[in-house]
């Protein structure tokens, strides 16, 4: 991490409250919660994909819902049922690999609902949310998930305990029922009002309203959809239907069959929304991928950034040839197009240059940079991380890493040396905090390779500190000199 200077820029945060506290969450990190929440159960990586997109973009445009209650989400199906301790790496990874893409309809975050299950076809969100219409979210055919668990089911109830359930929720309740008529279907087929009849007479609901009241009552493994045909006999209503869920955008079986059938997540939404631009900004711009000889690089504007590749690639030969350590077998750098979406993907503030995790280097745009030296020597810090994280022992301290890696960037280190703790490095509250934990650190090292050595020190990467080291404290640091 290499400080620069403030920059403003919108919030690249969601404030969502998950389980009753009001938490400050990256916009990646929620994605994969979502993720988690709605569809961890995907075997294709390719729907996951799909779905990530459509996570992040419903979550932008409904940004400030709750904004009455002082937060933008909530972490239920109101708005995306959030699961963060049920986030894995391949959730994370499903996230990282659509960073910032979304889909946009004039201009605009688009609206993006998605379902279980549309039952064959798809529902028009105007017949949902007469306040939502959109010309990418009218009802077709979906030959996709036709043979999923959920395109067939079957519910019985008594009469009574349906009346009792609809009582519990606050609405008419119906004296010993015996006819519920749909009155009324949506284009796509679905019930849209029903007549509910009793020995007092009948009354009329809409078919949402009835499966909400089902649902939360009996469960929402009842009444699946509004996709059904329902008769009266022997005190029973029967229920036979299709699909699960509104019907409307994103239908979750049938983007997993499509995923599965080696479809791309780029051809899964353009299915689901047809005409709504997918890509980095309104424009639709995308993720071009340049290759080196150990480096892929993403971008937006090739011809910009390909010398960063270029730049990379000689960095990381001459970082292994000084210290010996290995090359990674995988390396991406991606650059970002503008600060918003580096820090929607990464939750750094605007100070911090890259962000460096597992294979992968994020990067502001390079405009910001401010010149060559200062991309070289970014790229190079973020370099040595990566070839350091592979290989290190376990318990290496941060002040280890970063002081290193200081060291190998600039072999003269002034000022008091120390070993910091690893949140003084990762606090994005205080620029100066976190460059004197930088400085500490460095001098900390340039200290121990006066004493035992470059290539000791560099060893100890792989074999970990030996323990005069681990018990030294910053009192009794090596003393420094110029
Ligand atoms: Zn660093
Ligand atoms: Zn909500
Ligand atoms: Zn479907």
């Amino acid at each position: 991490m290499l400080l620069l200077v403030a920059f403003p820029g919108p919030a690249a945060t969601l404030q969502v409250r998950i389980s009753g506290h009001i938490k400050v969450v990256p916009v990646e990190r929620y994605v994969a919660g979502v993720l988690a929440g709605e569809s961890g159960s995907f075997q294709s990586a390719e729907a996951l994909k799909a779905m990530a997109v459509a996570a992040r973009t419903y979550g932008v445009h409904m940004r400030g819902r709750h904004a009455a209650e002082g937060f933008d989400l909530c972490d239920t199906t109101h708005c995306q049922r959030l699961e963060p301790d049920r986030v894995t790496t391949r959730l994370t990874a499903a996230a990282a690999d659509t960073a910032g893409e979304m889909l946009w309809w004039q201009g605009k975050a688009a609206f993006t609902p998605y379902t279980r299950d549309c039952g064959g076809s798809t529902e028009d969100a105007a017949a949902i949310w007469p306040d939502q219409p959109a010309a990418y979210l009218k009802s077709h055919a979906d030959p996709w998930c036709a043979k999923s668990a959920d395109a067939h089911w079957q519910w019985t109830t008594t009469a009574e305990r349906l009346a009792q359930a609809l009582e519990n929720e606050g609405l008419r309740r119906p004296a010993r029922p015996t006819q519920i008529a749909v009155l009324s279907r949506t284009g796509s087929g679905r019930a849209a009002l029903l007549g509910i009849g009793g020995v007092d007479g009948s009354f009329r609901m809409s078919a949402s309203s009835f499966r909400f009241a089902v649902g939360r009552q009996l469960g929402w493994n009842t009444l699946r959809s509004d996709r059904y045909t329902v008769r009266f006999g022997d005190g029973h209503f029967w229920f036979e239907g299709g699909g699960a869920g509104h019907g409307a955008g994103l239908c979750q079986n049938g983007a997993e069959q499509m995923g599965l059938a080696g479809k791309g997540y780029r051809e899964i939404l353009a299915f689901y929304y047809p005409g709504a631009a997918i890509g980095l900004n309104a424009q639709g711009l995308r993720w071009q991928r340049l290759s080196g000889e150990n480096i892929s690089l993403l971008t937006l504007f090739p011809e910009v950034d390909s010398a960063v590749l270029g730049l990379a690639e000689r960095q990381l030969r001459a970082v292994a040839a000084r210290t010996g350590w290995a090359v990674p077998a995988k390396l991406e750098i991606r650059v970002y197009p503008d600060l918003d979406t580096f820090r929607n993907a990464t939750g750094e503030p605007g100070w911090v240059a890259a962000h460096a995790e597992g294979f992968r280097i994020e990067l502001q745009p390079t405009a910001s940079l401010r010149g060559r030296h200062a991309l070289e020597s970014t790229l190079r810090h973020e370099i040595i991380h990566l070839m350091m994280a592979g290989q290190a022992a376990p318990g290496l301290p941060v002040w280890f890493h970063e002081g290193l890696a200081e060291w190998i960037e600039n072999p003269i280190a002034t000022g008091p040396a120390g070993t910091p703790p690893p949140a003084e490095f990762r606090q994005t509250v205080e620029p100066s905090r976190a460059r004197r934990a930088y400085a500490e650190a460095h001098a900390m090292v340039a200290g121990l390779v006066r004493r035992y050595g470059e290539l000791a020190v560099f060893g100890w990467v792989k074999r970990g500190l030996p323990p005069e080291v681990t018990n030294t404290n910053a009192s009794q640091a090596p003393p420094n000199s110029k």
